[in-house]
């Protein structure tokens, strides 16, 4: 839907200028969970990487925001973001792709508060 997209697009310039628009690292964990909720009615249910794999990733988003997140954790996070190259579909495929995005761009942003030195 053009509604969607438009949206998509906004967080998306958001997560790689955030330079620019100085998200603070919490607004950055619940962006991401807001994406990822706000993708539920898309997603059908008929592969892994994609059904089990979103709420997998909102509820290590969850830790990050009570500050309790640890480096394996993260290390979970990137898996999950991976395996949605595996996905059936666009829905999981595109949201594999704007997160691989925000790992790329943020990646600092969840490894600064699980690093162990
Ligand atoms: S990737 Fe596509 S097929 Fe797989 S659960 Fe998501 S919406 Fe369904």
């Amino acid at each position: 839907m053009a509604t969607e997209s438009l949206d998509v697009k906004k967080l998306f310039e958001k997560w790689i200028i955030d330079a620019d628009v100085k998200l603070n690292e919490i607004d950055l964990v619940n962006e991401i969970k807001q994406y990822l909720v706000s993708q539920h009615p898309e997603i059908c249910g008929k592969c892994t990487p994609c059904r089990d794999g979103v709420v997998k990733m909102e509820k290590l988003l969850d830790k990050y925001a009570k500050g309790k997140a640890t480096l394996e954790n993260l290390q979970e996070f990137e898996k999950l973001v991976y395996n949605l190259r595996a996905s059936r579909c666009s829905v999981g495929l595109d949201i594999g792709k704007n997160l691989e995005v925000v790992l790329e761009n943020n990646y600092n942003v969840l490894y600064r508060p699980v690093k162990k030195y």
